[in-house]
C-alpha cells in the first residue's frame, strides 16, 4: 500500500542494547557536553538501576540531582500533575540532562519536562514492559482523565540486559503483552488506510510486523527470562516505538486492542482501582479482539457493506492471519502473564462496555469502530 507520509520525521536516538552497557553513559554524556544530570527513579527502580546511575556520575565527577517520584494512596506511581509538579521543583535551570530511570510511567513524565525545558533526556529502562521508550508521545492523567500528549524522544537509550534481568516476570510478561497487541493493531492499520483514507506507511508497517515476528519466533527463549530472550523482546519493543517516531503517530502499535485497555483503564481511574500493567491490559484486548474479527469475517459478506467490498477479500484475508484467540492466550500463560479479563478484575459487563464505547476515544478507524458505527453486532456469532 506504500507509504502516504509526506515527510518522516528524524529516527536519530542512539539504541545500545546490550550487558554492561551502563558502564558507557559517562562518556556518552561527556560527549553531548552535558555536565549537571538530573536522574528521575521510583523506590523500586533506585533499587533496580537509579542506585548504579548515581554511583556512575559521582565516580566520573558528573553534577547530579535525584528525584524519586513518590507513589500514591494505591501504592501506584502515576503520571500525573502532582508527579509532574515533584520533577519541575527539582529541575533547577543548570540541568543539561534528564535521564528517566524506570519503565513506562517515570519515562512519560521526564519525556514532556525535558520536552518543556528544552532539555534532551536519556532512557535507561529498567524492565522490557511497554514499546513506549523510544516514541514521542506522552499519555499523561491530568485532573482524573487520561490525556497523550506529543512531547520528545529520549536522545539515547541505554538498555543493560544486567538490569533487564533482573525485572520482575510480570513487567516482562506485559511487554509481551504490548508486542502482541500489534497482530490486532496492524490489521486495523491496514482497515483505516483502505476505508477511511488514513495515513499509511509501509516502512514503519515493516518494522513493527518485524519486530512482532521476531518475538513470536522466539517465545521459547523469551520465557526463559535469560540475556537472549529478554534481548530479543527489548529489540522489539524498541523497534516498535521508533516506528511511531518515523510516522509521527502510534496507528502501527496501537488499534482496537489499545482502545479497550485505555478504556478499562479510564475506568479504574474513576473508580481509585488500583491500575493493572498496560501491556497486561493489552495482551489480553488482544485475544479479545481477535476473537470478535475473526467472528464478523466469517459472518460478513462482501454484499454486507457496499465501503467494504472492493478490499473484503483483502481485509478478511489478513484478519485471518491473527493468531487465534487460543494462540493468543496460549503465548500469554506461557511468559506466564494474564490471559483473561477476569484475572485482571475486569468483568463481563465492563468488557462488554469498552467493545461497544471504547471507539469514541480516540480519532482512528478501527474494525471496531466499523462494527459499532453500522450497527453490526447482531451479525456476530453469539458466544
Ligand atoms: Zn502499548
Amino acid at each position: 500500500m506504500g507509504c502516504t507520509c509526506r515527510n518522516h520525521f528524524p529516527v536519530d536516538i542512539d539504541v545500545v542494547i546490550e550487558a554492561n552497557c551502563l558502564a558507557k553513559l559517562p562518556s556518552y554524556l561527556e560527549s553531548r557536553n552535558c555536565r549537571h544530570v538530573l536522574v528521575v527513579v521510583d523506590q523500586n527502580t533506585y533499587r533496580a538501576a537509579g542506585k548504579s546511575v548515581l554511583e556512575c556520575l559521582s565516580e566520573n565527577s558528573f553534577a547530579h540531582a535525584l528525584v524519586c517520584l513518590q507513589p500514591n494512596e494505591q501504592e501506584d506511581v502515576v503520571a500525573d500533575e502532582v508527579a509532574l509538579v515533584q520533577i519541575f521543583m527539582e529541575a533547577s535551570p543548570d540541568v543539561d540532562v534528564f535521564i528517566a530511570v524506570g519503565s513506562g510511567t517515570i519515562h512519560d513524565l521526564v519525556r514532556f519536562v525535558s520536552c518543556k525545558l528544552q532539555r534532551p533526556f536519556v532512557s535507561i529502562p529498567t524492565a522490557p514492559s511497554v514499546d513506549g521508550f523510544a516514541s514521542s508521545g506522552a499519555p499523561l492523567v491530568i485532573r482524573g482523565a487520561k490525556v497523550t500528549i506529543q512531547a520528545a524522544p529520549p536522545v539515547a537509550i541505554f538498555a543493560d540486559l544486567n538490569i533487564l534481568q533482573e525485572a520482575p516476570r510480570h513487567l516482562l510478561a506485559a511487554g509481551f503483552g504490548d508486542m502482541l497487541g500489534k497482530c490486532t493493531a496492524l490489521v486495523d492499520w491496514t482497515f483505516s488506510c483502505l476505508m477511511a483514507d488514513e495515513p499509511y506507511c509501509e516502512t514503519a508497517a515493516e518494522w513493527t510486523r518485524q519486530a512482532l515476528d521476531s518475538c513470536l519466533s522466539r517465545v521459547d527463549a523469551i520465557v526463559e527470562g535469560k540475556a537472549e530472550g529478554i534481548e530479543i523482546l527489548m529489540r522489539g519493543l524498541i523497534q516498535s516505538g521508533l516506528a511511531m517516531l518515523l510516522v509521527g503517530h502510534s496507528r502501527s502499535a496501537s488499534g482496537a486492542e489499545h482502545h479497550l485497555s485505555h478504556y478499562w483503564e479510564t475506568d479504574f481511574l474513576e473508580h481509585g482501582r488500583p491500575q493493572v500493567l498496560h501491556g497486561a491490559k493489552v495482551g489480553v484486548a488482544t485475544g479479545i479482539i481477535s476473537g470478535l474479527y475473526k467472528n464478523l469475517f466469517e459472518h460478513l459478506s462482501p454484499d454486507d457493506c457496499s465501503q467494504l467490498s472492493p478490499h473484503y477479500e483483502a481485509l478478511r484475508d489478513l484478519v485471518f492471519q491473527i493468531p487465534e484467540p487460543g494462540l493468543i492466550k496460549d503465548y500469554l500463560r506461557r511468559v506466564q502473564g494474564p490471559a483473561l479479563p477476569e484475572e485482571l478484575g475486569i468483568d463481563r459487563m465492563l468488557v462488554n462496555e469498552a467493545l461497544h464505547k471504547a471507539y469514541r476515544l480516540r480519532e482512528r478507524y478501527t474494525i471496531l469502530r466499523f462494527i459499532n458505527e453500522n450497527n453490526l453486532w447482531n451479525r456476530l456469532a453469539q458466544e
